[in-house]
């Protein structure tokens, strides 16, 4: 869960833009941001801990100039390590230095470190992707085709090594990326919402297995390795991971949550007297159920904005308190029938203490419906979702899971119900965590689908 920008624009202050780029792209990555710029040749990053605003300040970027620059927002696990797991990644290798910023989680990363131990030293994956392509005495283009070319899983890639702003999707196109143009200037980022941040205007959609080069010569693309059978867009993407203002694959995407909330809606009737959201992504299927079923919306849950990631750990007493340095119930909901739309269940922590939280404010009864099907098994794609048995759906019952959350009703919305919503065809997406069927061979060590080749459903 990452977010990456790119632009190519010699007379504009790029890393600035590329600051406000990020921007748009926090809700992708919370835990480290970076920039990488190309001054004639020259790569300079700066990366660390924390959100945007954090890392950078007028001082730090004032100092990032080029023509030339990428970004990178992450999520990842806190430890020791961290500060290296930030990007872009800078890596020498013997034919080139090269920065890249990385979404996405390759399958084979442990089997391309073994075969290339005398050239890589890191962990990372993404370093093994920077590694390939700055060791490859070939031109750019090629080093670059044939690293598309090994790598298997998801990987959107954005980086620069000669002077040249370079992106490209796997063969699958797990992970959105998209092609703006400010000016005449290319500009690529995951989500359109970037585009729009920095005054760009959207072109296209990055194909899987497309190869994007952006030099001072102008911008050259090429379908450098064949796209997959079936794309494999994640679904995720849809009903949480993007920012509703988004159009992905050519849909917006609040209109998408909007339409899977009029679905389950139709679904699963509830008769209440109040509909509500777990803010924020479940805001717009919540508006789409009081839509289609007549039931007043009411924010009801008051979440706290200023609330992230922190590495402050809290007070033992606050830690108690759980979800309430996140939420908080509005006096409206007490004596009422509520309806409680949320965009997915995966553990069911957080919904058991909303739930339990909503009882406590006198809520009369605590519906929940959920704007996508029971989350069932992990992502291998670059989403930490949970492993299976953390999983409260994976090994359980509808009405087993609603005992645990303690609500009074639970549905969630069909597949077919939130493929509909997507509007986009079944053989373009990946639903692997919803259905077990994986589009790729999945990594050792997962029992049942262990190398074996997914069919999909
Ligand atoms: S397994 Fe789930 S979260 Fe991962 S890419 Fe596929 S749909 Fe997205």
């Amino acid at each position: 869960m990452c977010g990456v920008f790119g632009i190519q624009a010699p007379d504009r202050d790029v890393a600035r833009l590329t600051y406000f780029g990020l921007h748009a792209l926090q809700h992708r990555g919370q835990e480290s941001a970076g920039i990488a710029v190309s001054d004639q040749g020259h790569l300079t990053a700066l990366r660390d801990l924390g959100l945007v605003t954090q890392v950078f300040n007028e001082q730090s970027l004032s100092g990032l100039r080029g023509s030339v620059a990428i970004g990178h927002t992450r999520y990842s696990t806190t430890g020791s390590n961290a500060w290296a797991n930030a990007q872009p990644l800078l890596h020498h290798g013997s034919a080139r230095t090269v920065a890249i910023g990385h979404n996405g989680n390759l399958i084979n990363a442990e089997e391309l470190r073994q075969n290339a131990t005398a050239r890589l030293g890191s962990s990372s994956d993404s370093e093994v992707i920077a590694a390939l392509i700055a060791n490859d005495d070939g031109p750019l283009e090629t080093a670059l085709t044939e690293t598309m070319r090994r790598l298997e899983g998801a990987a959107t890639v954005v980086g620069i090594s000669e002077g040249t702003l370079f992106g490209f999707r796997d063969a699958h196109g797990f992970r959105p990326l998209v092609l703006g143009r400010l000016g005449d200037d290319p500009v690529l980022a995951s989500e359109t919402c970037a585009l729009d941040l920095v005054g760009a205007t959207y072109e296209r959609e990055i194909r899987p297995g497309e190869l994007v080069l952006a030099g001072p010569e102008g911008l050259d693309s090429r379908q450098a390795i064949e796209p997959a059978e079936n794309g494999a867009l994640c679904i995720f993407e849809f009903f949480y991971l993007a920012r509703p203002d988004t159009r992905l694959a050519g849909v917006e995407v609040h209109g998408a949550r909007v339409r899977m909330g009029e679905r389950l809606a139709e679904e699963s009737p509830v008769e209440a007297d109040l509909v509500l959201p777990i803010p924020d992504s479940g805001t717009p299927a919540a508006i789409g159920f009081s839509r289609a079923s007549g039931i007043p919306f009411s924010e009801g849950l008051i979440k706290n904005r200023y609330v992230h990631r922190t590495f402050i750990q809290p007070e033992q007493s606050m830690r108690e308190q759980g979800v309430r340095t996140k939420f908080n119930p509005l006096a409206e909901v007490g004596g009422k029938r509520l309806v409680v739309v949320d965009d997915s269940i995966v553990r069911g922590s957080t919904t058991r203490q909303i739930v339990q939280m909503l009882f406590d404010a006198g809520a009369a009864e605590v519906h929940v419906r959920v704007s996508s099907p029971p989350v069932v098994s992990p992502c291998y794609y670059g989403i930490d979702l949970a492993k299976e048995d953390e999983m409260i759906a994976a090994h359980n019952t509808i009405d087993g899971v609603r005992e645990a959350i303690g609500a009074t009703s639970l549905a969630y919305l069909s597949l077919e119900g939130l493929q509909a919503a997507t509007r986009r065809p079944a053989s373009a997406l990946c639903r692997a965590c919803l259905t077990r069927s994986y589009p790729t061979r999945v990594p050792a060590g997962t029992e049942k689908l262990r190398f074996e080749p997914a069919t999909r459903s």
